[in-house]
């Protein structure tokens, strides 16, 4: 079938929208702002793939927003022709068998070529009888079956006398197959011209199979013959197809071995992507690294001012990464760190030694935390060391009052403050530091990339340390952060305890709250995980407020609550009375996943475990044995329990090792579920998949580092080609961190 799309205008309103963006900032933070208008154009053969689906026939706005939800996860934005594109079909549905109506099998979808015999419109008056067409072939006879159908639509498509393809599921009905409103009528001529297999997608409400597949192949004919990227060496061992046709065969799968992410066009599109995502971050690494750094000089006089202050000695694991810090921060280059470690591995205070080594250097530092919450938190443990080491400390959030604020502000630019603690929209305001040296960003793990990126660019000349509690797989870690230098923090602090870690059914609901009674009275406290607050959640998921008012019953005034749709002072006061001991039970939800540090807390008890992800329950186990104290985890779940269900309960109570539950979380689950990113909305992957194409993500790593290697601007033939690509993954903020040529 040959179709024409007429050709849209071209692309036009990307320089003018970048050149109207006022420079939001005046410190050093801001010149990759400034420098935004020499962002290069998108190459204009890939201009097809960018517009907005609406250019397809029978595409408007109200489906092109339903694909755009579908496809890009966004309720605002409209899908375009590229997300079509890179959403993969999940099974076939296959037509092609065709074994006449009388050995038609019930419940199967086949083909039958039928002659047209009568019509048997329902009589008068009774709507809900359905319309029949009666046909037969040579082995039998068959019904076609339609409610609330229109006479003359069926008159026309199924006339009497003529022959007619059908395709559909079969039903057997009182010894007549039939088949209800069959999926496919057309004539023989038409036949020919029909795929007999068609890709299954996963789809959105209001959404039809139809609409989808028809616009996919529309889409896929408009995907222009691009130049090939990829090295030789690669590409032809592995037997691999260019892009546009590993597109092609992605949506037209003739088995269901073609819908195998190992298949040779599935691969070579993930490898695509993994070479994108390496590429993009190589650049990155590689800019910044090529900016002169500053040699900070200090002697670390500040810094052990805070070791002074703290009533218990470092581990030698903290000890360890402190010094390659330091080693990092004294040289004239950029530092770009990972700090790896565990819960409870004691990251934060890794991250304040070196703000302190910033600030005696004569330097600020900023403090970067994924929530509210967390900022808070650490602002106020830090403060007192802060106090004791004579360093200045402040909290900066999105949602400060504007005296704060102005304060705040003043005091950074005046460099009256040393170290600014913050969420990340922190970095987006207009808050201008007199001389920012180093960025501490505190589980960086749910940002994905694209955020890597534009984090990056606020900080040019800055130093940046990342520190995540997720332990992220070897895989994930290159897949997210790149090539970063790495610190691990191997060990907990001195005397921490197992913790004892049980599953139980919560048919025994009634003896967990009477041993936390017991507990509480002896002087313990709990923290007890809910699911989820969305009363709109079809999943009987008991609310945190429901069991709020139930434990309460129980334990009167020492319960707390605290969970995601409290304001941030509601949320602090909650923090707050739990940590000072006012309350002893904190219902919550999986806002205290991350990070949060009551250390006197013994007890975790998480309601339905089973709909937990493994990484998600160790991180909420983190929260407890933070102390020498004995701590203990029950992990309620809903009875009966699925075999691989059990199997990860039985995974946790084995192991406290982060890395082997995140392995195994991995193999469960999938990298989104793993690193949180679900949840958060950060983008994954849309083509690669990281238990399949794991070996890809090494091979697209190193040749990252050899293309940038050969030809760092990327100003070569195959360069140029390779910037088609990070603009098809959407990567090409990267660009601009290129020479321009
Ligand atoms: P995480 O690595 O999970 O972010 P934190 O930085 O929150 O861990 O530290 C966990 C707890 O351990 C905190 O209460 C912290 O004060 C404490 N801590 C940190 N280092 C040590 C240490 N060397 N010895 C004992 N406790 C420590
Ligand atoms: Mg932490």
């Amino acid at each position: 079938m040959k179709r024409s799309i007429t050709k849209p205008p071209q692309f036009v309103s990307l320089n003018l929208q970048i050149c109207n963006n006022p420079p939001e900032m005046n410190t050093d933070l801001a010149s990759p702002l400034k420098k935004r208008h020499q962002r290069p154009m998108r190459p204009e053969i890939l201009t097809p793939l960018y517009q907005s689906v609406q250019v397809l026939p029978k595409i408007g706005p109200k489906l092109a927003g339903l694909l755009g939800r579908l496809t890009r996860g966004s309720d605002t934005e409209e899908a375009r022709v590229i997300d079509l594109l890179f959403h993969r079909p999940y099974s076939l549905i296959d037509r092609q068998r065709q074994p006449g109506a009388a050995n038609a099998v019930d419940g199967e979808i086949a083909t039958f070529e039928l002659h047209i015999d009568q019509h048997i419109p329902p009589p008068p008056g009774n709507k809900r009888l359905p319309y029949r067409v009666t046909g037969h072939d040579q082995t039998g006879e068959m019904d076609l079956v339609f409610f609330h159908a229109h006479a003359a639509y069926l008159e026309k498509t199924l006339p009497v006398g003529e022959t007619r393809y059908v395709s559909g599921t079969v039903e057997w009905f009182r010894n007549i197959p039939q088949m209800v409103h069959p999926d496919h009528i057309v004539s023989a001529e038409d036949f020919a011209a029909m795929p007999l297999v068609e890709p299954v997608y996963p789809m959105t409400g209001g959404l039809s199979r139809k609409i989808f597949g028809r616009a996919v192949s529309y889409a896929v004919d408009l995907v222009p013959d691009l130049p090939e990227w990829l090295d030789k060496t690669i590409l032809e061992p592995r037997n691999w197809p260019e892009f546009q046709q590993a597109l092609i065969q992605l949506h037209n799968p003739k088995a269901l071995s073609d819908l195998e992410p190992i298949s040779p066009h599935h691969s070579r599109l993930a490898y695509d992507e993994l070479l994108a995502t390496q590429l993009a971050l190589a650049i990155t690494r590689q800019k910044m690294k090529k900016q002169k750094g500053v040699s900070r000089a200090f002697s670390g006089t500040t810094s052990q001012k805070i070791i002074a202050a703290l009533p218990f000695s470092l581990t030698h694991s903290q000890t360890t990464a402190i010094t390659q810090i330091e080693a990092d921060l004294r040289k004239p280059e950029r530092m770009l760190r990972l700090l790896q470690g565990d819960v409870g591995s004691g990251k934060t205070l890794v991250g304040l030694m070196a703000m302190a080594d910033v600030v005696e250097a004569g330097f600020q530092a900023g403090f970067m935390a994924p929530t509210e919450l967390l900022a808070r938190q650490h602002f106020q443990t830090m403060q007192p060391l802060c106090d004791a080491a004579g360093l200045r400390i402040a909290i900066l959030t999105g949602k400060d009052k504007q005296s704060h604020r102005k304060a705040v502000i003043g005091g950074l630019d005046s460099g009256e403050i040393d170290i600014l603690v913050g969420t990340h929209a922190l970095f987006q305001e207009s808050v201008s530091f007199r001389d920012l040296a180093l960025i501490v960003v505190d589980e960086q793990h749910r940002f994905g990339v694209h955020q890597r990126l534009a984090l990056s660019a606020k900080g040019v000349a800055v130093d940046v340390l990342v520190m995540t509690a997720t332990p992220i797989p070897r895989t994930l870690v290159l897949t997210y952060f790149g090539d970063m230098d790495v610190s691990k923090l191997m060990e907990k602090p001195a005397g921490r305890q197992p913790i004892d870690t049980r599953s139980v059914s919560q048919d025994r609901m009634d003896d967990v709250i009477i041993g936390l009674q017991r507990a509480l009275a002896s002087g313990q406290k709990a923290y007890w995980v809910c699911p989820l607050v969305e009363e709109a959640e079809i999943l009987d998921l008991t609310s945190a407020e429901e069991r709020f008012a139930n434990l309460k019953s129980v334990f009167g005034d020492g319960t707390g609550l605290v969970h995601g749709r409290m304001t941030p002072a509601e949320k602090d006061a909650a923090m707050r009375s739990f940590k000072s001991g006012e309350t002893r039970i904190l219902v919550a939800t999986t806002v205290i996943e991350v990070g949060v540090d009551v250390p006197d807390a013994t007890i975790m008890v998480v309601e339905h475990a089973e709909r937990f992800g493994l990484s998600q329950l160790h991180q909420l186990r983190g929260r407890v044995g933070r102390s020498t104290g004995k701590s203990s985890c029950i992990l309620l779940y809903k009875a009966p329990l699925g075999e691989t269900a059990r199997a990860r309960l039985n995974i946790l109570r084995e192991t406290e090792d982060g890395f082997r539950i995140a392995e195994e979380d991995l193999r469960l689950r999938g990298e989104g579920e793993v690193l949180g990113i679900r949840q958060s909305g950060a983008p994954t992957f849309r083509i690669a998949d990281l238990q399949v194409h794991a070996e890809l993500l090494e091979i697209a790593r190193k040749e990252a580092r050899l293309i940038l290697q050969r030809d760092p601007d990327m100003q070569t033939q195959r360069g140029h080609d390779l910037r088609i690509l990070l603009y098809l993954f959407g990567l090409d903020e990267a660009i601009r961190y290129l020479k321009a040529g």
